[in-house]
C-alpha cells in the first residue's frame, strides 16, 4: 500500500476470466512482459489487478516485487460466520488484497445487489482494512430518460457519511462490454457532478466503460478524472499495457 496514491489510477476486472489458474499465470506473465518491453514505470501509476478470487493468492506470490496492487471484485455484507460460498473482507485482505471492488453493476443485475447491500459491504471493507471501489452507472434506459443525475445521487447517497479514503468508479452500463464509450464531455459533466458531491474529501473518480488502446489518452487527459476502470481490454496484456504506457 505504501506505493498507493499516484497521480493515475488503472483497474483490471478480469470478471470471471480466465478459466483456468494456468491460462491467469500466462496472463500474468504477459503483463509482466508487456510492462517491460514498453517500460511502463510502475511508479507513476496505481496499477491494481481484480482477478477472480480463486486466483489471489498466487497472483499475490507473483507479484511481490512488482508495484501492483491487488483487489477483490466483490465481498460479503458480513465479515465471518454461516454465509456459504462467501468470501470476507478480512480474508481478501490477509492474503494480500488492499482493496474491494463493490456494486459492480454486473453484480447489481445479477445477482439483485441493492444500495443498503452494497453500503454495507462499504462498511465491512472498511472495517477490514480494505479500500473500496464503489462503482456507479445509470442503464441505458435510465440514460435515454435522463435520469443520470437521480440515479448516481442515490447510489452515491450513503457515500457521504464515509470519512475513510474511497474510489468511485462511474460506469455508465450501457458502456460496459458494448464497445461503446461514453463521450468525453459528458464523462467530464458526471466526473464533475460526483465531485461536487464530496468536494472536500479525500477521493478518487474513475471511469470505466469500453475503454481501450485508442480511447485511454483522450480520457486520462480529463483534468478533473483520476483514471480507469477496465475489463475486456484488460484480458489482452499487449493492448493492456498501451492503455496504461
Ligand atoms: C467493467 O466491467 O467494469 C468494464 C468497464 O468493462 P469493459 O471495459 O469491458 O467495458
Amino acid at each position: 500500500m505504501s506505493q498507493y496514491n499516484k497521480s493515475k489510477t488503472i483497474i483490471a476486472n478480469w470478471k470471471m476470466n480466465p478459466k483456468s489458474y494456468s491460462e491467469a499465470i500466462n496472463l500474468l506473465d504477459a503483463y509482466i512482459e508487456n510492462i517491460n518491453n514498453n517500460k511502463i514505470n510502475l511508479n507513476n501509476i496505481n496499477f491494481i489487478i481484480a482477478p477472480p478470487a480463486i486466483y489471489l493468492q498466487a497472483i499475490f506470490l507473483k507479484l511481490q516485487k512488482f508495484n501492483i496492487c491487488l483487489s477483490a471484485q466483490n465481498i460479503c455484507w458480513e465479515n465471518q460466520g454461516a454465509f456459504t460460498g462467501e468470501l470476507s473482507a478480512s480474508s481478501f485482505k490477509s492474503i494480500g488484497c488492499e482493496f474491494a471492488i463493490i456494486g459492480h453493476s454486473e453484480r447489481r443485475i445479477y445477482n439483485k445487489e441493492i444500495d443498503e447491500l452494497i453500503a454495507k459491504k462499504c462498511l465491512v471493507a472498511i472495517n477490514a482494512g480494505l479500500t473500496p471501489i464503489v462503482c456507479v452507472g445509470e442503464t441505458k434506459v435510465e440514460f435515454d430518460n435522463q435520469e443520470t443525475w437521480r440515479v448516481l445521487t442515490r447510489q452515491l447517497e450513503f457515500l457521504k457519511n464515509i470519512n475513510t479514503h474511497f474510489l468511485v468508479a462511474y460506469e455508465p452500463v450501457w458502456a460496459i462490454g458494448t464497445g461503446v464509450s461514453a463521450d468525453l464531455a459528458y464523462i467530464a459533466k458526471i466526473t464533475d457532478y460526483i465531485r461536487d458531491i464530496f468536494n472536500s474529501k479525500n477521493i478518487k473518480i474513475l471511469y470505466g466503460g469500453s475503454v481501450n488502446e485508442v480511447n485511454a489518452k483522450e480520457i486520462f487527459q480529463l483534468q478533473n478524472l483520476d483514471g480507469a476502470l477496465v475489463g475486456g481490454a484488460s484480458l489482452d496484456a499487449e493492448q493492456f499495457a498501451k492503455i496504461c504506457g
